[in-house]
């Protein structure tokens, strides 16, 4: 950035802001803020957000093009904002002003923000980083667009009935969404079905395409603002509508609708899919309206000659495989509509195209039926077998024709979406140094011995701003009166915090702000429950999604042991065991853990005899919003996946930010805390990667040996059994079954004994107030290495080759 970053925000006094809340209010609803709703107090004042950002808006986009910047588009079909008014009023600079305007009228800001449904298009982690990558891009000062699907209902909102998940839809597009922005002339129509000709137009083999059904993507745009910085980027969603030139064909609303559900439903699953034509339509619809919509600009802006130098301007990243078909609908877009020769098109979408793998998990990793995909896609179908069959020529004879077969596109009739995106990409990314490692040595090594130049690693981030200034705001006011304000611009200088290591009064005013946070959620989970927890209790947090690899049944083992102990006499601290979680409704598994999760909770917090000592608290519908009360308020953060099977993790990151400390087995990014912290400042335990691998390559797991020779491991398993839990005693069951299996590859009992030692280690801790508040101190000041502005510098560095924006800082305000 040019611009100093103070000089950049326009600062707006309190009495401006109360006449323009005054007046917007007046205006839209002919009412005085007293007498406003809290829906229209909402309105009223993303309104006053929206002018704030508005002329930046445009001057971002005329600055982008008038220095001939390059700019990203990342391409994912998650986005997982939540809400945006604070983090908006935050980014502005605003923050401050707009609550002492609020409270001058008796108001809470914090109150009138509820009103925001959370924006929930994504299902986790994925969605969750991509939106904090939008959020650093626009910080950072890059030009960067998101580009995803408008989904009419986010992901499903989580009910508990009887203990049971039930799914009910989420409407958040009922009230129509105050951020976006429909772009009507922005409008490309995509093709499905039909079939293809190829015919000489002028000695370019054109394809002909018939009896095709044409779908109208519609762009919706939400501002991505910078943090004073004057800098606002877009998100644009897509929407499926009815295309003109079919209007006819879809007389009945009925009709129609099948046409609009394109986009409806946000698949509740990143790692399965069901409706599996939907899903590959969806995937086709944003790849193929994004790219158009690249293109259109591009050559409006920089002229059709200019395409062969597109890498120069564009870059598009590949966020995870479902948007892998990228690479080829670009290819068509240049070689059918631009009539660019193929070599070229090929060097240019390489050049253009990087991707990020997420997973190992074998059946996350995605392939398509290729009559399917041929039946939906005809002409791209085309377009990846040449990719493929010039792939194999190209390595025919350099290398064994097993690699080959390994690491082609199509192979089985099936389309590998990880190897199109690898094959047609610059760079593959892994999100942590083990997972990244993985990569290259297990999961994707046949390409890492191809082509080792384009494997690196980029382990993930978090908002800091989100999960620190707008979640924990005390502890961000403690970081300014210890290290002053830079670290609300510069993360590094959080670092400076761990001087304070030894400073009593620091570490008291630690304690007393979680104390403060802890209340806060007591209070919560009292409204959300009924549940009352002891806020001088640990409160121990577990919040991800529910998966067999993230291992919420060692947690609950682990529950179970602890009430037994109580049970019998053996004291422990007071503790609150919090879960959020919400599991895929399809997976027959996770709903099972739910179930008995709930059961365990209602057994443990009804049973007088452990007088309070143990609570389990397993609140609803898990998502930003919520994740926001809990992190600030977490003392312990479970990490406690598998080892090699979480790639990265970031919820990790969020609650070491937020001073809670972390029970971790050596997995994803977890490795990479230990790093930070030191050893010293973590509780790690368990199965190390090669441990596991052993495990898996000798077939020697026999969890029933662990079973019969740790009788302290059996009476918790045994609980799930002998009629110790009520009311689940089919899921009880299908846990300990699961359990005992020589085929469980997630090694729930292997961890168990030392998972205890990591649990008895932190016990032993807590009784030393003062030494957890100073490792909670080290833990908040090293949180900065996972800061997503840092991470989106190496992306912008090192694969997207950007350079920032240049706003003239006088026309930003
Ligand atoms: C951060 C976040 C996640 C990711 O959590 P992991 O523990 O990394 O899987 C999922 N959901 C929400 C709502 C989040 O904020």
């Amino acid at each position: 950035m040019t611009l100093s970053k103070s000089a950049s925000t326009s600062t707006i006094g309190v009495k401006e802001f109360k006449e323009r809340l005054e007046s917007k209010l007046g205006r839209h609803f002919e009412e005085s803020v007293e007498e406003a709703s809290k829906e229209d107090v909402f309105a009223a004042l993303v309104s006053i957000v929206q002018d704030g950002y508005s002329s930046k808006w445009r001057r971002t986009r005329i600055a982008e093009t008038t220095n001939n910047h390059k700019q990203v588009y990342y391409f994912s079909i998650e986005f997982l904002p939540g809400t945006l008014l604070k983090s908006n009023l935050l980014n502005l600079g605003w923050l401050d002003t707009a609550k002492e305007a609020l409270a001058e009228y008796g108001l809470d800001l914090d109150e009138i923000a509820s009103a925001e449904p959370d924006m929930a298009l994504g299902n986790g982690g994925l969605g969750r980083l991509a939106a904090a990558f939008m959020d650093s891009l626009a910080s950072t000062g890059y030009a960067g667009n998101g580009n995803g699907i408008r989904y009419k209902y986010g992901l499903f909102k989580q009910k508990f009935v009887n203990g049971y998940q039930r799914e009910l839809p989420n409407d958040w597009l009922k009230q129509g969404d105050y951020w976006e922005v429909r772009r009507e002339s922005k409008s490309v129509p995509v093709y499905f079905g039909g079939h293809v000709n190829m015919v000489d137009d002028h000695g370019w083999m054109t394809p002909q395409y018939e009896g095709c059904d044409v779908v109208r993507a519609v762009p919706y745009d939400v501002a991505l603002v910078g943090y004073h910085n004057g800098v606002t980027n877009t998100l644009r969603l897509w929407d499926a509508e009815i295309a003109p030139e079919d209007e006819l064909k879809y007389p009945s609303i009925e009709d129609r609708r099948k046409v609009e559900d394109l986009t409806s439903i946000l698949y509740p699953d990143d790692s399965s899919y069901e409706g599996k034509l939907l899903r590959l339509k969806q995937e086709y619809f944003f790849v193929s309206a994004g790219l158009q919509s690249i293109l259109n600009n591009f050559i409006k802006d920089y002229g059709e000659e200019e395409l062969k130098n597109l890498p120069k301007y564009v870059a598009v990243h590949i966020n995870d495989t479902h948007p892998a078909m990228c690479v080829a609908e670009l290819m068509r877009l240049l070689v059918d509509r631009e009539r660019m020769d193929w070599d070229e098109a090929w060097e240019v979408t390489q050049k253009v195209m990087s991707y990020t793998n997420h997973t190992i998990m074998a059946e996350a990793m995605e392939k398509w039926d290729l009559g399917m995909f041929g039946q939906l896609l005809p002409r791209l179908i085309e377009i990846i077998q040449e990719i493929d069959r010039r792939y194999v020529l190209s390595l025919e004879g350099k290398v064994s024709g097993d690699v080959i077969q390994r690491t082609r596109i199509i192979q089985n009739n099936q389309v590998h979406m990880a190897h199109l995106a690898i094959i047609g990409s610059h760079s593959v990314n892994g999100v942590a140094a083990l997972h990244t490692q993985l990569l290259e040595t297990e999961v994707l090594k046949d390409f890492y011995l191809l082509f080792p130049d384009r494997f690196n690693n980029k382990t993930n981030g978090i908002t800091l701003r989100r999960w620190i200034q707008l979640a924990n705001p005390e502890l961000a006011k403690l970081l300014d009166d210890t290290i002053g304000t830079k670290w609300r611009f510069n993360s590094k200088e959080m670092l400076k915090f761990e001087k304070y290591y030894h400073d009593t009064k620091v570490l008291a005013k630690l304690q007393a702000i979680k104390l403060d946070n802890k209340k806060k959620l007591a209070k919560v989970i009292k409204d959300r429950t009924g549940v009352t927890v002891d806020p001088e209790a640990i409160f121990d947090v577990q919040v991800k999604r529910l998966h067999a690899y993230k291992r919420q049944t060692l947690k609950l083992l682990h529950v179970l042991k602890l009430y037994q102990d109580l049970k019998a006499g053996i004291d422990h601290p007071k503790r609150v065991v919090i879960f959020g979680a919400i599991a895929a409704p399809s997976y027959v598994f996770a709903k099972q853990v739910i179930k008995v999760i709930n059961a365990v909770a209602d057994l443990v917090n009804n049973d007088p005899a452990i007088k309070g000592k143990l609570k389990v608290v397993f609140l609803e519908n898990y998502n930003v919003s919520l994740a926001e009360q809990i992190i600030p308020a977490a003392d312990l953060s479970e990490q406690i996946s598998t080892t090699t099977k979480e790639a990265s993790g970031t919820s990790n990151m969020k609650l070491m930010a937020n001073g809670a400390l972390t029970v971790a087995t050596m997995d994803g990014a977890n490795i990479e805390i230990k790093d930070a912290v030191g050893e010293e400042n973590i509780f790690a335990f368990g199965l190390d990667k090669d441990e596991v691998y052993s495990y898996y390559a000798n077939h020697n797991y026999h969890p029933r040996d662990l079973y019969e020779s740790d009788p302290v491991l059996k009476k918790a398993v045994d609980a799930l059994i002998d009629g110790t839990i009520p009311n689940c005693a089919g899921e009880g069951r299908a846990l300990y079954d699961n359990f005992l299996g020589d085929n469980e590859q997630f090694l729930v009992l292997a961890d168990f004994e030392a998972y205890l030692k990591a649990q008895k280690e932190a016990e032993k801790t807590w009784a030393n107030k003062r030494q957890w508040a100073q490792m909670s101190l080290v833990n908040i000041a090293h949180s900065e290495r996972f800061d997503a502005d840092k991470t989106i510098e190496r992306y912008a560095k090192e694969i997207w080759h950007l350079d920032p924006v240049e706003i003239d800082a006088e026309k930003a305000r």
